[in-house]
């Protein structure tokens, strides 16, 4: 897939879609999105990955009843993509293991404990961003942080 100029609002609407019909009734999606955050050099086939590997996980962490949120922001030169569940969190200890390869707390099975490895790999070492989590029970947020096309001087 090629290296282009993305819209992120138009990517993360494209995820979305692949999901509809896929999510519990007791579960709401909500959008908000930042106008003003303009467009990222990106491979955008990989950032769906991202998307979908974090959508997901929010998913699975929440089960029947909850709100998944989706939510950009410019900060500076960089724009800020959270994927937020209103599941009972990571536990404190948990939050830098759960980025290792194979580590999942999930069932035999279940879980591959691969999706977030991968998702780091692809925002950090193929866009030069960051993805992180910040977590207390009833607000899980993922936040991947990517350069904007258009730097502030
Ligand atoms: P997998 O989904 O196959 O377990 P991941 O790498 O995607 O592997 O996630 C690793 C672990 O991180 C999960 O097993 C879970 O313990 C934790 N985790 C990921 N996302 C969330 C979330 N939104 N809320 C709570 N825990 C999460
Ligand atoms: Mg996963």
């Amino acid at each position: 897939a090629p290296y282009r100029t993305v819209d992120l609002r138009e990517l993360l609407d494209s995820t979305l879609a692949m999901f509809r019909g896929k999510i519990p009734p007791g579960i709401s999606v909500a959008t908000d999105y930042d106008p003003e955050l303009g467009t990222v050099p990106a491979y955008a086939g990989e950032l769906n990955q991202v998307w979908t590997n974090l959508i997901h996980n929010a998913l699975d962490a929440m089960g029947d009843t909850g709100t998944l949120t989706v939510r950009t922001r410019r900060e500076h030169d960089t724009a800020l993509v959270e994927i937020a569940d209103t599941g009972p969190g990571v536990p404190e200890e948990l939050r830098e293991r759960i980025f290792e390869p194979f580590f999942t707390t999930k069932g035999v099975g279940r879980g591959t404990g691969l999706g977030l490895d991968i998702s780091y790999r692809i925002v950090a070492g193929r866009h030069g961003g960051d993805l992180r989590v910040e977590s207390v029970p009833g607000d899980t947020r993922f936040q991947v942080r990517l350069p904007l096309s258009e730097r502030v001087a």
